[in-house]
């Protein structure tokens, strides 16, 4: 061993990582504030299970490369403990760590757990090595950095298991399981004489500890750096509820109008790029990357974090500046990230589905971010679709995306004699129609069946009526914030002059918005979607439904809304609501719950053209009708952009005559007698 070898090494590896990490992190100083250090508790129960239990990586549809993943993962935590051990002998050969001696039980022990993992990681790089150079899977990037990072790998695996095979060698000692990967290395060095074993010892002892430190300063140059920030990205993640975007300060004197530059960005966003596996699991059900538009969440990560490199050093200059002036200035020469980093497509393109963030095992958040640059689109450079400007103006006109007259938002249910909030106190439940079940003529028949299970039931509920305007999520999503807060404001002021505490939706959207979104304006109510309400009735006896004949006796299959399932965590109540119908026959499309597949039509989509790649309802409904088999069946949702989507998609392929497309209350609905 040698002390000033081993003191060297450590010296100038240490030296150069700490300038590398400075110049990686600084930049981030220059970038927006975000409170990311509340509800710690939280935070940390977050960091055990997705950071250090790796929850999300084996559980996405896609097992293997999770485990192997998991495999290399805990190789890392167990074998710090070995790296500080061996770097302790490089100084003396009698190092070792508190209760890790080689005549301590807990020292057993580890020894037995280091060379298992060891084993286990050797076999993982290898397994990867095979994905990457012969399997190649389309998500995953091909690069010259990950197969190098995974000869890394190996090699560290391999000179730690020589190492330990020459100690064998030299003590003349036998195979054992309770040491397998020294074992092995053993037997590999078995035909030689002691002294050349003993030779293959030092050199293993020697290349590993270099290997090390050469791994450490190579990880902040590329995607590896997820190797440092993965934990720390997990722990400050955005917090729920996930489905509410930040509200803009549109008043102040210091107000914001979304993301231009990367400087908009906040710290977290930017290391929220640097944390990037390129794993890929934000693509495979993304509806935007797999139908052909050009948006990928891994690959805008990667356009910015490139980005975000090149500028670093005007960044790291207007971190350091005082002079507010010259801050401003610099600030507004970094090129604008729509247009020279990100392509207008890629940025209108997304759904707001929230594939992508809830696959992602390191968190990082997409949504936040492109409709942030969206806001400044909107609300600085008036750079949006023709198709939103038409959707903002009506909202603005009438309270509505259609433009129709607010005056017609209660006609759907003239004949039906329902109270008003604003004539009668006598209401448990304020049912928000919403613009779709109030103006679209297919959405106005589920309106009626919510409706009618209501009364079956007894529940005593009033409307707005002409009162009631649009909750403003197509406009925030599309990026108008200002129309969004105006709406906002306008819905809190009304519902809460109108003693409204429990209000009652038929749309995913709306009950984003109202629950999630509105605490932000001072509205606090609880809000419950109609499915929740209807599987409530149904077990608490107060409904009965009897057979829905319409059903035919064909299958039925659920359609996840993604702000039902994804957003908002429902996905057990639509089920049960359904199989409360005797004979109702469900079958589960394979991206189902949580992990179901968008129609197409969230983030403001349902109002723009679908002009590039293919169509995402008609992906949907192939899926459906490979569920439902032959003789087809139904397609059954909760939401009413999902209902327009899904029926448009059974038209435009022609499957009008297999499949039908309903909401769950008019199939509750249907067999249940009126009172
Ligand atoms: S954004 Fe997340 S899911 Fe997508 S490639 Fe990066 S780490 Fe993987
Ligand atoms: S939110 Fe949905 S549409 Fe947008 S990038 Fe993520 S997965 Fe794709």
């Amino acid at each position: 061993m040698n002390p000033w070898l081993t003191a060297l090494l450590l010296v100038l590896a240490l030296g150069f990582f700490a300038f590398t990490m400075a110049r990686r992190l600084a930049p981030l100083w220059a970038l927006r504030a975000a409170d990311r250090l509340d509800r710690p508790g939280e935070r940390l129960a977050a960091l055990l299970r997705f950071g250090f239990g790796q929850a999300r990586l084996p559980d996405r549809g896609d097992v293997v490369p999770g485990l192997l993943h998991v495999a290399i993962f805990a190789a890392f935590l167990v074998l710090a403990l070995r790296t500080v051990t061996l770097f302790g002998l490089g100084f003396s050969l009698d190092f070792h760590l508190p209760l890790l001696g080689p005549d301590a039980p807990i020292g057993h022990a580890y020894a037995f757990l280091k060379d298992v993992v060891v084993l286990l990681a050797l076999a993982a790089a290898v397994g990867f090595l095979w994905r990457r150079l012969v399997t190649r899977p389309d998500r995953v990037t091909r690069s010259w950095e990950g197969v190098l990072i995974l000869f890394f790998i190996a090699g560290l695996m391999v000179t730690e298991i020589g190492y330990e095979g020459a100690l064998r060698v030299a003590e003349g000692a036998p195979f054992r399981w309770l040491a397998p990967a020294g074992s092995l290395g053993a037997a590999a060095l078995q035909g030689l004489a002691p002294g050349p074993a003993a030779s293959v010892g030092v050199a293993c002892f020697w290349l590993h500890l270099v290997l090390i430190l050469v791994f450490l300063n190579f990880l902040p140059f590329g995607k590896h750096f997820h190797i440092i920030t993965a934990l720390p990205d997990v722990y400050l993640q955005r917090l729920p509820p996930t489905g509410a975007l930040r509200k803009l300060d549109l008043e102040s004197e210091n107000a914001e109008y979304g993301v231009k530059t990367v400087r908009d960005l906040s710290w977290k966003e930017g290391l929220d790029t640097y944390s990037c596996t390129e794993c890929g699991r934000c693509q495979t059900h993304c509806p935007t990357y797999v139908t052909g538009k050009p948006l990928s969440h891994k690959e805008v990560n990667r356009a910015i974090r490139h980005h975000l490199v090149r500028q670093a050093p005007e960044l790291t200059a207007i971190a350091s500046t005082g002079d507010a002036a010259a801050r401003q200035a610099a600030a507004e020469a970094l090129p604008a990230l729509v247009g020279e980093v990100l392509a207008p497509d890629t940025v209108w393109a997304c759904t707001t589905c929230g594939w992508c963030e809830t696959a992602c095992p390191v968190f990082i958040e997409n949504i936040p971010r492109l409709v942030d640059m969206r806001r400044h689109q909107v609300l600085v450079e008036a750079s949006f679709p023709d198709e939103a400007a038409r959707v903002f103006k009506n909202i603005e006109t009438q309270g509505n995306p259609w433009g129709i007259g607010s005056n017609r938002r209660a006609e759907w249910c003239e004949d039906l004699a329902i109270p008003r909030a604003g004539e009668t106190q006598d209401f448990e439940w304020l049912f928000f129609v919403g613009c779709a079940g109030a103006f679209d003529d297919r959405q106005k028949k589920v309106s009626r069946a919510i409706v009618k299970v209501l009364r079956a039931a007894g529940v005593k509920f009033a409307i707005l009526g002409e009162e009631e305007t649009c909750n403003g999520d197509s406009a925030r999503r599309l990026g108008n914030e200002y129309l969004f807060q105006t709406q906002a404001a306008a819905n809190v002021e009304l519902l809460n002059a109108r003693g409204v505490k429990k209000i009652l939706v038929q749309c995913p959207h709306c009950l984003n918005t109202l629950k999630n979104e509105l605490p932000q304006f001072g509205g606090h109510y609880e809000v419950v979607h109609h499915t929740e309400l209807i599987a409530q009735l149904v077990a608490s006896g107060r409904i009965r439904p009897e057979a829905a004949a319409s059903l035919g006796g064909k299958p039925v299959t659920f359609h996840d809304p993604c702000y039902l399932a994804r957003w908002n965590g429902i996905t057990d109540a639509p089920r049960r609501a359904l199989e409360s119908v005797p004979g109702l026959s469900l079958r589960e499309m394979a991206r189902n719950r949580s992990q179901g597949f968008c129609c197409g039509a969230g983030g403001g989509r349902m109002w723009l053209e679908e002009k590039l790649g293919t169509r995402v309802n008609q992906n949907r409904v192939e899926e459906a009708a490979r569920t439902l088999g032959e003789p087809g069946g139904v397609v059954a949702t909760g939401c009413p952009f999902c209902l327009t989507m899904v029926r448009d998609g059974v038209n435009e392929l022609g499957r009008e005559d297999k499949l039908k497309v309903l909401d769950v209350a008019e199939i509750v609905a249907e067999g249940i007698r009126a009172p």
